[in-house]
């Protein structure tokens, strides 16, 4: 395949599927859950199954191959493998490297669904987890004990998009043995680039900024030097593969992320500085902002900052509650990433099961709000903004 070298050249043609036989410019969608398996065939069960060819769908479809390779492309990975969902590529990542007795070193602010897999699954599997500080580089690599198997990172983090220094965990942790993945979902490859920084494996959530448009579940782990192949035998069994109409939908949303990674960027970075200056806001966490406390590290590891806000509304939970209702552009909803603006408030969200103590100590406070900019006109998301703080 034709190696292209903008991001945006990538996003458009890489992973595309030539179909010589009609001469169609887009990758056909092969619903089809089996494909011809004649009598002599030679090809095995056992999961190596090249690409090209293909079986049985729960394997490998000619779709899917497409978007995994638009994906390993953009990441700068020579592989990638899809899934389901966000979680299924997790679940399938971590039950492949990890045994009962081995150890996982996670930080504190990760996703939710990572959180409750590591802390409440993995454990009762025999699995040793243990959570360090997300922003303390120190904390996080005293925490990679001789012995530690893997190191699970996320950068930036939701919803008070915290930092980790994740070159320099990556070079400790490799130090001592230890295979690091990182969770690029909040940046995308447009952003930032793991496997350039020597990460293992990078797992994304094409839910969010690759599909782009709130239409469909996604999953990606992408390697470099890492063989694959065990994770795709696992997620042979699992089965958490994905689906080909899904498939079709993220390479075809796929094509503008990074003409959308521009706009989210310049949005983001416009809402931040707005609403930091806004009378009715008492604090904003964006990592383009100078009043960042990591602003200086965003600077190194990140292209652009990404449309991901969040903000404390002056007046408490109650104000927050009523400037969420008052938005009419913007709508309440969970999730991010999509072409639209969305809200939501991590105290009854993501964060609904942590209690109070705990929010508190992580410094989540009652009256923050997340908000996922979208590419709408900034001036549109403004006004609409304004009017709910207002009214509220
Ligand atoms: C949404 C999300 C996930 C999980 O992805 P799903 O597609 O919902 O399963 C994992 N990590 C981050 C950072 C996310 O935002």
């Amino acid at each position: 395949m034709t190696e292209f070298k903008g991001q945006s050249t990538i996003s458009v043609h890489s992973g595309e599927h030539l179909d010589r036989e009609t001469g169609s410019v887009n990758t056909p969608i092969y619903q089809s859950s089996t494909f011809f398996f004649p009598t002599g065939d030679k090809r095995t069960w056992d999961g190596e199954v090249p690409d090209g060819s293909y079986i049985y769908t729960r394997y490998g479809n000619p779709t899917v191959s497409a978007a995994e390779r638009k994906i390993a492309a953009l990441e700068s990975g020579k592989h990638c493998l899809l899934f389901a969902s966000g979680m299924a590529a997790t679940s399938t990542t971590l039950l492949t490297y990890l045994k009962a007795g081995d150890r996982l070193v996670s930080q504190e602010d990760i996703y939710g669904g990572s959180y409750n897999l590591m802390r409440y699954h993995l454990t009762s599997l025999g699995i040793d987890v243990s959570f360090a500080p997300t922003a303390d580089t120190g904390a996080l690599i005293e925490a990679i004990v001789p012995g530690t198997k893997l190191v699970w990172l996320e950068s930036p983090t939701n919803p008070l998009l915290k930092l980790v220094d994740y070159p320099e965990v990556i070079k400790a942790a490799h130090e001592r043995g230890a295979m690091v993945v990182v969770d690029n979902t909040f940046a995308t490859p447009i952003n930032q680039r793991p496997l350039e920084a020597g990460a293992d494996l990078v797992m994304e959530s094409g839910t969010k900024y690759f599909g782009g448009h709130s239409d469909l579940l996604a999953g990606a782990a992408v390697v470099n030097d890492l063989d694959i192949a065990p994770v795709m035998r696992k997620r042979i069994v699992l089965g958490g593969s994905m689906d080909p109409m899904a498939a079709f939908l993220l390479e075809r949303g796929m094509k503008t992320l990074a003409l959308r990674m521009k706009c989210h960027n310049q949005n983001g970075s416009a809402i931040a500085e707005y609403l930091e200056d806004h009378p009715l806001v008492d604090r904003v966490y964006y990592p383009g902002l100078e009043s960042h406390p990591q602003h200086a590290l965003a600077r190194k590891l990140m292209a652009g900052f990404g449309g991901m806000v969040s903000f404390e509304v002056k007046g408490g939970r109650k104000a927050a509650e009523r400037a969420m209702s008052s938005m009419k552009l913007v709508k309440m909803a969970t999730s991010l990433g999509g072409v639209e603006s969305l809200v939501s408030m991590p105290l009854n969200s993501s964060h609904a099961a942590v209690p109070p103590e705990e929010r508190a100590r992580l410094g989540i406070r009652d009256n923050l709000v997340r908000l996922s900019v979208g590419i709408e006109d900034v001036e549109d998301l403004k006004e609409d903004l304004d009017q709910a703080l207002r009214s509220a």
